[in-house]
């Protein structure tokens, strides 16, 4: 699996008064096997972007290629697009509908029209990877607890097997546990099965934690695409966009600027305690120096 995106803008309610552009002259490539972080402020275009890539709208110019292939061109299938680049929307439990959890799940399995045991077995492996245990398969969707319906929703998008799994802000609206079992959850998914993963947040602690790459949207633009400690070294210019670097990062840069030498890229909390220990020893010697 393969996409590349070839200038691609986009723009909503084209030739009104309403015109807005979302999407910017955006050129990136996505390989397989990433684990990829989509970062940016509210109405930055991350949502437009991915829907773009999985063909629910179309570029106003530019293209996208699946494995070669323009998705705006004639005879290419949508729906195995679909499949294959798989998109959990933002708030996804809006979208549980059956009467059980395991219907809801075998519904994208069943529109590809498999067979009723290989439809089971998909649903089945969806909802274990998920972690929802298998007494509640038989449960409705909407007795399910908040973290759960997000979970279903997620094991909807995965029971059709994408080889790309996007996920629009699938931590909004959960407390700090909820928001780590499924961040915890996906980065197992991505390390067991392979499976190429694009994370959508405005949290760059979030994603800090599990991707090895970065794409930063501002203003319908992609404007940093890199590994996060490249990225994160422009902290200055990403807090002008209202996007903050993790909070150890920040600390370093700052002890930088006070002229103190130490090393900038850190991400973690651990790296960032090994930095200080092997520049000031264990006995604070920071705090005195500044
Ligand atoms: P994000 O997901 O980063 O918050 P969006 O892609 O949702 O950003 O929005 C990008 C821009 O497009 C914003 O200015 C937003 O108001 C506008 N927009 C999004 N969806 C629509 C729509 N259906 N009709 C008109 N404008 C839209
Ligand atoms: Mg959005």
């Amino acid at each position: 699996m393969a996409l590349s995106v070839e200038n691609v803008s986009y723009k909503y309610e084209t030739g009104t008064a309403m015109e807005v552009e979302a999407l910017h002259d955006v050129s990136t490539y996505i390989p397989d096997g990433q684990f990829i972080g989509l970062i940016g402020h509210t109405g930055s275009g991350k949502s437009t972007f991915v829907q773009l890539l999985n063909g629910l709208l179309t570029p106003s110019s530019g293209r996208i290629l699946y494995n070669g292939t323009d998705i705006a061109s004639e005879g290419f299938s949508k729906k195995m697009l679909r499949s294959k680049v798989g998109l959990v929307f933002q708030y996804p439990e809006h979208q549980l509908f059956e009467e059980t959890l395991i219907r809801d799940v075998s519904f994208g399995p069943r529109n590809l029209g498999l067979s009723e045991d290989e439809i089971s077995e998909r649903a089945r492996n969806a909802l274990t990877m998920v972690g929802l245990p298998e007494h509640t398969w038989e449960k409705s969707p909407f007795d399910l607890s908040g973290g759960q319906k997000r979970r279903a929703a997620i094991a909807g998008v995965i029971a059709m097997e994408p080889d790309l799994l996007i996920l629009d802000e699938p931590t909004a609206g959960l407390d700090p546990k909820g928001r780590d079992e499924i961040l915890d959850m996906v980065a197992g998914m991505h390390a067991d099965k392979h499976i190429s993963v694009l994370l959508v947040s405005h949290s760059m602690d979030d994603v800090a934690r599990y991707v090895q790459r970065i794409m930063v949207m501002d203003k319908a633009g992609l404007v940093f695409d890199d590994t996060p400690r490249k990225v994160f070294s422009h902290y200055s210019e990403l807090s002008d966009m209202g996007l903050f670097v993790p909070q150890v990062t920040y600390l370093m840069h700052i002890l930088k600027e006070r002229g103190i030498d130490a090393k900038t890229d850190v991400m973690t909390v651990q790296e960032c305690t090994e930095e200080l220990m092997k520049r000031f020893g264990a006995d604070g010697g920071v705090i005195k120096q500044l």
